[in-house]
């Protein structure tokens, strides 16, 4: 008897190519991540076959995997109805051990050949289970658990009630994105969000060493092997040095234009960085007024200083959502381990709220050395792999 997990997805929306883009990359996503025996399309679903694999351990990894809407654990049987009624049984009597009264069979008969068709099937499976198990009794409205029976041409499937997962889309359908990564609790999370709408990230960090020390270079790391989860190949992380920048910024410009200024330089140099990178956009985990850097003038002014277009997957999160989920992806411990990334150490006092984009611009250019030090930033990037084991 082989053990499957019988894995679902949306289809709604797919259609032709994109539909056979989608399947493709989710089954390639699956073989990398949950790296079980065996992958197959069948009939509008993925069949992942667990082989001597431990099922816990593909499960766990099955979690994973963006795209999917929901599975189940079970059996794929030849077409023989006494090893059906049997596997039913096994799994029933797994339930009424955990507590379970009433259940119900629900089987499609998707291979039209069968002898039996659905209705006969759901009698001749369910008889068999009541009279094994007398205490059990049927309930098609609302069963404590669900034996699935799915009739295919060369299989059977046979399985019992369906974990949901986040669904999505499978990452890497949408291309390319550079995660500006921040170590705090808002950017790993906007990470997750741009995988969920496919998209395969990388992610950039800019640090201000020596202020900033090994400790925050771990931070980001340990951040990044819980994001490469998700990744069917290890995610490439990127690390700049802003402090040069940094420094002129704050001896050469009006203080509270400062964080602009720099946010504008991290800009550039992300769209250099994520363009060598086939990288088609850039993600921050900015969320509208949530402080002052984030009003819709001052995103505009940073955002200018782009080349690329900048998503912001949170603009509508408040803070407790994002918290939410931070604990739920498990960054959130990380995210509040007190080493610093580059900007607490340069804050204005009083950064402006309200940036005429032009007087930036205006500002912007009297700094002659500017654009050097970037480069030279650019330069000194660093590249660290992180992968999934
Ligand atoms: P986060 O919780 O992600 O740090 P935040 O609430 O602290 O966000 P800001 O400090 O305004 O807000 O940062 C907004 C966004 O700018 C971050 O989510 C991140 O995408 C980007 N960012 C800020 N600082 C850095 C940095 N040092 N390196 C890379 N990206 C950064
Ligand atoms: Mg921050």
């Amino acid at each position: 008897m082989e053990q499957v997990f019988v894995v679902r997805y949306s289809e709604i929306g797919l259609k032709g190519k994109n539909r056979d883009f989608f399947e493709k990359r989710l089954i390639d996503n699956i073989i990398k991540i949950v790296r079980p025996a065996a992958v197959n399309k069948r009939y509008g679903r993925v069949i992942v076959r667990i082989g001597r694999n431990n099922p816990e351990v593909l499960e766990e990894r099955l979690r994973y995997v963006l795209g999917i809407q929901n599975y189940s654990l079970g059996y794929a049987l030849p077409h023989d109805l006494d090893q059906v009624k049997d596997t039913a049984l096994k799994l029933a009597q797994d339930e009424v051990s955990n507590g379970a009264k009433t259940f119900k069979i629900a089987a499609q008969r998707g291979f039209k050949e069968f002898p039996l068709n659905s209705i006969e099937l759901n009698r001749e499976i369910g008889a068999y289970v009541l009279e094994n198990i007398g205490e059990l009794k049927v309930d098609v409205h609302n069963p404590a658990f669900e034996i699935g029976v799915d009739v295919r041409e060369k299989e059977i499937f046979v399985f019992c009630g369906r974990r949901n997962l986040s669904g999505g889309l499978p990452v890497g359908v949408s291309g390319r994105a550079m995660l500006l990564l921040s170590g705090g609790i808002d950017s790993p999370v906007a990470g997750w969000y741009a995988m969920k709408r496919g998209l395969e990230i990388q992610t950039l960090s800019f640090l201000s060493p020596p202020m900033t020390t090994e400790k925050s270079v771990q931070k980001i790391l340990d951040l990044g092997k819980i994001l490469s989860r998700y990744l069917p190949n290890p995610l490439k992380m990127w690390i700049v040095p802003l402090t040069e920048v940094q420094m002129y910024i704050k001896d050469s410009a009006p203080d509270e234009y400062s964080l602009i200024l720099q946010r504008r330089s991290m800009m550039r140099i992300a769209s250099m960085i994520a363009r060598r990178n086939k990288a088609k956009a850039i993600i921050t985990g900015e969320t509208l007024g949530q402080v002052a850097s984030q009003t819709l003038t001052n995103m505009a002014a940073v955002e200018d200083a782009s080349s690329l277009i900048v998503l912001r997957p949170l603009v509508g999160f408040d803070k407790l959502e994002t918290t939410k989920k931070a604990k739920e992806l498990g960054t959130f411990e990380i995210s509040i381990q007190p080493y610093i990334d580059s900007c607490t150490a340069f804050s204005p006092k009083k950064p402006a709220t309200k940036s005429d984009i032009n007087e930036i611009r205006e500002i912007e250019s009297k700094l002659e050395k500017l654009s050097d030090l970037e480069y030279e930033a650019f330069q000194k990037r660093e590249l660290y792999k992180v992968g999934n084991d």
